[in-house]
């Protein structure tokens, strides 16, 4: 079932501290199930994606995101004849690491620890939450999660310089992740082009014209809906056109990534390992495809003039926080007082305002900061 270039189970570097095998579910399965049982997976449901629930209850928060990436990933890796369930694991914890807010907090989280010389970086704090944060073992700290699991965590979206990072020097740095994480990131970006034009849409922030003109295969794809169902409201033919633009995107991933396989002569985890480049990708055009409808989500929603006041708030609530529990560290929870005699104070705040929901630093805000301002 699976290709010569995927993860084994039975070849996993395994755990951190060993367990003794599940009756019916494999490692990368109890690892997929560890995330799904975790408190920082259900705090995804409170967190922001683009959209505040100020817009509407059924637009994508990131724990709809989420599942919608393991969606796509899921097909992509069967496909592809990957290890379908250490994908599945990666895609539900690719976002776990990130701050309320959305890309807002974690700009200002970001830059209220490099005024005390460190940084927030979502990925490796999505690594401290499985190893340390989340609590439900007797036996050890943390979910415990195999070794690819973990590689994946840190290295789907990016690679990190060894000499900088030497702390994670057990991940291979020197070295390319799997195929299964490395097609983490295109699914994502997959997930979230589809999804935000389909919410930017409906919250009327992107009218379907301006959409059409900015993005040539939209055009294409809506054209093709409005010839084949002329009398649909325009809605449907929107989706419709949504959904092939979401197909041309996976289908062109899965065809171009078969190409770059072969063309390389991969047969093994350790080819995919020793390539200087990543081989999961597009072709040139649809790359071209993706990188526009990048370009235009950033210009006209994510940067847009209509999002900016709740993102400046957002701003302002972390940064406002981080400095009142920096200044009064005793309104800190006792379990955070305890850890700031081992850690520096500000990458304690950090953790602490980083594994909120959108709700809950809200309150904490009210609480203490709201009538001041
Ligand atoms: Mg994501």
């Amino acid at each position: 079932m699976l290709a010569d270039y995927a993860v084994r189970v039975e070849q996993s570097r395994g755990r951190r501290y060993p367990e003794p095998q599940h009756p019916y579910r494999n490692d990368f399965q109890r690892d997929r199930d560890r995330v799904i049982h975790s408190r920082a997976f259900r705090r995804l449901e409170a967190k922001t994606q683009v959209f505040t629930r100020r817009y509407s209850d059924h637009f994508r928060n990131r724990l709809t995101h989420t599942l919608e990436v393991a969606q796509i990933a899921r097909t992509i890796a069967g496909q592809l004849k990957l290890n379908v369930d250490l994908v599945e694991a990666l895609a539900l914890v690719h976002d776990v690491g990130h701050p309320p807010f959305g890309h807002a907090g974690e700009k200002a989280l970001d830059a209220a620890m490099r005024e005390h010389g460190y940084f927030f970086d979502h990925n490796l704090h999505a690594l401290r939450i499985v190893e340390d944060f989340e609590l439900r073992y007797a036996a050890f700290r943390g979910l415990n999660l195999t070794f690819e699991v973990r590689e994946g965590i840190i290295k789907h979206s990016h690679d990190y310089n060894p000499h900088e990072f030497p702390e994670l020097a057990e991940y291979l740095l020197d070295q390319r992740p799997p195929l299964e994480a490395q097609l983490i990131d295109l699914a994502d970006e997959i997930a979230y082009s589809a999804a935000d034009l389909d919410d930017g849409y409906e919250s009327r922030l992107l009218a379907l014209e301006e959409i059409r003109s900015a993005l040539p295969g939209f055009d294409r794809s809506y054209r093709e809906a409005d010839k084949t169902w002329p009398a649909a409201i325009e809605k449907l033919k929107f989706n419709e056109a949504l959904k092939r633009m979401l197909d041309r995107f996976v289908g062109d991933l899965i065809r171009n990534t078969q190409g770059s396989i072969c063309q390389a002569q991969v047969h093994s985890v350790a080819d995919v390992r020793q390539r200087g480049e990543r081989l999961v990708s597009f072709s040139p055009q649809v790359e071209a495809e993706r990188r526009r409808t990048k370009d235009f989500l950033y210009s006209r929603l994510y940067y847009s003039s209509a999002l900016d006041s709740e993102k400046t708030h957002g701003e302002k609530v972390i940064t406002e926080l981080f400095q009142l529990w920096l200044a009064k560290p005793d309104l800190l929870p006792a379990s955070y007082r305890e850890k700031s005699e081992q850690e520096p104070l500000p990458r304690v705040i950090c953790d602490y305002i980083a594994g909120m929901t959108d709700n809950y630093i809200y309150s904490q805000y009210e609480k203490y900061l709201a009538q001041k301002s």
